[in-house]
């Protein structure tokens, strides 16, 4: 399948070209068609697939002319991701007479007031700040034909389903509404069924399985040892660049810290970092001056990073389907990637979850030369349980880890 065979506009096809795309990716290929057609469209493929250019390019060889609007919204759940969106607009656009707009919170109204003035066809925008427009009269929505729900499982994760459906009201009953996200959960079910005309389900691979060209690891260690296994790992293991997830702000906060101690080059993101902060940590993280990013799972959702070599999850994260989302950062558009999780004795029940979910067992490995102290993990496949260990005594499980860190 190539991008010329599916029906967009000559201007969107020079500008895939110039970005250097040679096919459209699964989802693309299934939903361009469909969205040229004017269907609505659920659309879910694991992160990393190319999700945004399945829904702008169609929407932007819709558009035509410039002219009075917006006439598409797309709704992203962070500040990050509408930037990215936006970024992609601009180019897919960049042969187009399309103006786009980009709203969000956490920065001055004025120059949104004046970009939204000026006459926009496209806005990408988060919930809180386009309902803070909508309310000052600074935006309308009469104009929008195509609305986007982008990233659509995140949205719900952070509480913005209300919100969502407060601007879909302001939007036109006939017009065409695409929704993407990574999974389907129920309650984007019920969204869909009232938001969404006839959608057309395009879902693309298994939804739980991590992309297949990730090699993923869990490295079993007591808690004492954590930050010692981490600075070991980063010395031994040939990486690139890395993004390193935590569970809380907190405790990012403190590993970017151990990290720069340690003379990494290292910056965090998470959500207590004002957007000015955010930005720095990202763009210097995309330009190679931050080798590792520290993150929170709210922060790092869907970010594009392209070249992430490592996905450190430094903590096991407390929804197994984070752990997918986590590892996608790696492995995107078919670059291999390693991802390391790890675990403590604590996290047992979390990796047994994620096992459960993405339907396989992750393999325990030991790094190399690293001066283990025991932790019950170590007797995990020896001694069953608890009681049986009690029985059998302590042992240092030998023979249990097998094969060294994988180096590149
Ligand atoms: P998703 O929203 O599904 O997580 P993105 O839209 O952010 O994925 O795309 C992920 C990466 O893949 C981006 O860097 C994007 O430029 C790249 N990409 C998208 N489509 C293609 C394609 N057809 N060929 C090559 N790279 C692509
Ligand atoms: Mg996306």
């Amino acid at each position: 399948m190539r991008f010329s065979e599916l029906g967009l506009r000559a201007a969107i096809l020079d500008a895939v070209d110039a970005l250097g795309y040679v096919e459209p990716t699964p989802i693309q290929s299934q939903a361009i068609p469909l969205i040229l057609e004017g269907r609505d469209i659920v659309g879910s493929a694991q992160t990393g697939t190319g999700k945004t250019a399945a829904f702008s390019l169609p929407i932007l060889s819709r558009l035509g002319p410039h002219g009075p609007g917006p006439r598409c919204l797309v709704l992203e759940p962070t500040r990050e991701l509408a930037q990215q969106t936006y970024d992609n607009f601009l180019k897919f656009g960049k042969y187009t007479q399309m103006r786009v707009g980009l709203i969000y919170g956490g920065v001055g109204y004025g120059p949104q007031r004046e970009q939204l003035a000026r006459g926009v066809d496209v806005v990408v925008a988060t919930p809180g700040r386009l309902l803070d427009h909508l309310a000052q009269g600074t935006l309308k929505l009469d104009r929008a034909k195509f609305v986007v729900l982008d990233e659509a499982d995140r949205m719900l994760d952070m509480g913005f389903l209300p919100d969502v459906r407060r601007i879909l009201i302001k939007c036109p009953k006939v017009r065409q509404t695409l929704m993407f996200s990574a999974t389907i959960p129920p309650a984007l079910e019920t969204l869909c069924a009232w938001a969404l005309h006839e959608p057309v389900k395009v879902e693309v691979g298994a939804r739980r399985s991590p992309a297949e060209t990730i090699k993923h690891v869990l490295y079993p260690v007591a808690l004492a040892q954590k930050q010692d296994l981490l600075l070991s790992l980063l010395e031994k293991v040939q990486w690139e660049s890395v993004i390193l997830f935590c569970r809380t702000k907190r405790s990012a906060d403190e590993v970017v810290n151990v990290l720069k101690r340690a003379k990494h080059k290292a910056a965090v993101i998470h959500s207590d970092r004002s957007q000015k902060e955010r930005q720095q940590a990202l763009e210097g993280f995309k330009s190679g001056y931050y080798e590792v990013l520290v993150a929170t799972d709210v922060a790092a959702r869907g970010l594009d990073i392209a070249d992430v070599s490592h996905v450190i999850n430094y903590e096991v994260p407390e929804h197994a389907e984070d752990y997918v989302h986590r590892i996608g950062r790696t492995g995107r558009a078919q670059a291999s990637g390693d991802a390391f999780t790890l675990m403590t004795a604590g996290d047992a029940p979390f990796v047994a979850a994620i096992e459960r979910f993405i339907n396989r067992k992750v393999d325990r490995v030991k790094l190399d030369g690293f001066p283990y102290q025991y932790t019950a993990l170590f007797d995990e496949q020896r001694l069953g349980s608890l009681a049986d260990r009690k029985t059998r005594g302590v042992r240092l499980g030998k023979g249990y880890f097998y094969g060294p860190a994988r180096k590149r």
